[in-house]
């Protein structure tokens, strides 16, 4: 880490992305992630692309999903962490990409309409509480993988994603 007249600096900041399942801290991920693209050839539903150069050069080509393009469909088995040779997928961490919210004035279920198409899709048991036929979404559940926003019908889509800000690192063997 560099040192300036100020103290120590800081390392470079990335743009918060949705990461594959089992991705460990940012920083971390950046450092081992070697761009080869085998989770995206292993993930059978083309949820996980390459990062676009707009978004700087330290993120560019590393795996990223994007839940409005392709939802991740939480696979049983998680052919994307079994593919990371490198391991900075890995399955000693939980597989959370970040967490949904639902925006209750978007929400056609709010407006006197039935729908249940997000907690019906939602591949993760108890993550979507419905009450009175509205959902809520369970954060300690949620795993961010976006199948709600994906699905949702709603004019303006009801569902708010937000990645993972945090993630914890590889746990010491
Ligand atoms: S869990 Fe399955 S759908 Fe999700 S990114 Fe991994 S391989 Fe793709
Ligand atoms: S609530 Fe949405 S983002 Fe969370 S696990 Fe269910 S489908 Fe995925």
């Amino acid at each position: 880490m560099a040192t300036t007249a100020l103290g120590t600096r800081s390392p470079p900041r990335t743009i918060p992305v949705f990461r594959p399942p089992g991705a460990i801290e940012e920083a971390e991920f950046l450092a081992g992630c070697t761009r080869c693209g085998d989770c995206i050839t292993a993930c059978p539903y083309d949820a996980i692309h390459n990062a676009p150069e707009r978004l700087g050069e330290r993120v560019a080509a590393t795996p990223i999903i994007e839940a409005d393009t392709q939802a991740c469909l939480m696979c049983e088995d998680f052919p994307c962490i079994a593919s990371c040779e490198p391991g900075v997928l890995t399955d000693r961490i939980p597989p959370v990409m970040g967490t949904a919210v639902v925006t209750e004035h978007l929400c056609l279920a709010y407006h006197h309409t039935t729908c249940t198409v997000c907690s019906e899709r939602c591949p993760v048991e108890g993550a979507i509480l419905l009450t009175d036929g509205k959902p809520t979404v369970i954060e300690a559940a949620c795993t961010g993988c976006g199948v709600c926003r994906y699905v949702c019908p709603a004019p303006e889509n009801a569902i708010l994603l937000m990645p993972a800000f945090a993630r914890p690192n590889r746990p010491k063997p």
